[in-house]
């Protein structure tokens, strides 16, 4: 269970949190309170339907995620 939390998976409401914050101003870690990096991921060419993904990252305690923003 501790190893889960330390290996910088977000749960649903986490990730969900995260992406709320992103779609206002910037988000920050829910862990530490830091602000996360973020760096968009571009989308792919050979798939038709584009969605805008992001890569959260938190330089404080390493957690880092790819978001779904719609
Ligand atoms: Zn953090």
């Amino acid at each position: 269970m501790r190893e889960d939390q330390r290996s910088g998976t977000l749960s649903p409401a986490e990730e969900k949190a995260i992406q709320e914050e992103l779609r206002q101003s910037g988000a920050s870690c829910p862990r530490c309170r830091a602000a996360f990096r973020t760096t968009p991921i571009p989308p792919r060419g050979d798939v038709a339907y584009v969605r805008t993904r992001v890569l959260v990252e938190c330089d404080r305690c390493g957690l880092r995620a790819a978001l779904d923003l719609k």
